[in-house]
């Protein structure tokens, strides 16, 4: 961030803002603070050029733009972290303690909206999920992999297995879960990459199952 801009500079602004109302123009959007236009965005947080006030975030804003990554399946994890902490420090709410309010709540809301990316986008899952939905596929549904008897047997032994575990057993049910998982993560990957979006959204609810696995694993390893 820099200095707050002096007050001719301003007033350049405003008087450019007028020039288009003047003119008919739509109004594009402006700064909340000092109502200097802004070029639109749906992308990372942004100050006005203007008077260096924090914008609020777009209202749907595409998380893969937000976090500097390429609308594919394939993330790098560590790219995801290194973006995430940079925008995290960017829009702390600590740095805007002194701000005015409004601007205190823009950072919160960029920050939870920074954190729904992370975690959307660092997830298989979920980032298929959401790689399907920006693609106009319709949510996958357990349901259609109901076909596949042979996968849904494999389910049955596992939570069968998991449910009669002690603790000492459960580390074998946890492997089985995770190399599931990492295989099920490759196929969705080389199905996006085929752009096979139908066979990609299957595969997206196989891996349901296995996260819904992954969660009863956790509650019981929890009271050990
Ligand atoms: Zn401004």
């Amino acid at each position: 961030r820099q200095l707050p801009s002096s007050r001719p500079a301003r007033l350049g602004w405003a008087r450019l803002a007028l020039r288009g109302a003047a003119l008919g123009r739509a109004p594009g959007p402006s700064c909340w603070s000092c109502g200097a236009p802004l070029p639109s965005s749906d992308g990372p947080p942004h100050f006005c050029p203007g008077c260096q006030a924090l914008q609020p975030p777009a209202p749907r804003p595409d998380l893969f733009r937000l976090m500097d990554c390429d609308r594919s399946f394939r993330v790098d994890p560590g790219q995801l972290q290194r973006r995430f902490r940079s925008l995290q420090r960017a829009v702390h709410p600590d740095r805007f303690g002194k701000r005015p309010p409004k601007e205190q709540h823009y950072s919160e809301q960029h920050s939870s909206l920074i954190n729904k990316a992370y975690q959307t986008l660092l997830n298989p899952l979920s980032r298929g999920l959401y790689l399907l939905e920006l693609k106009g596929v319709e949510p996958a549904k357990e349901t259609d992999c109901d076909a596949d008897s042979a996968f849904l047997m494999e389910v049955m032994e596992i939570n069968e297995k998991l449910a009669e575990s002690k603790n000492k057993d459960l580390e074998e049910v946890e492997t089985s879960i995770k190399v599931k998982q990492e295989e099920l993560t490759r196929e969705v990957t080389a199905a996006f990459e085929r752009d096979d979006l139908q066979e990609a959204k299957k595969l997206l609810g196989k891996m349901k199952y296995f996260a819904n696995l992954e969660d009863k694993l956790k509650a019981k390893k929890i009271p050990s």
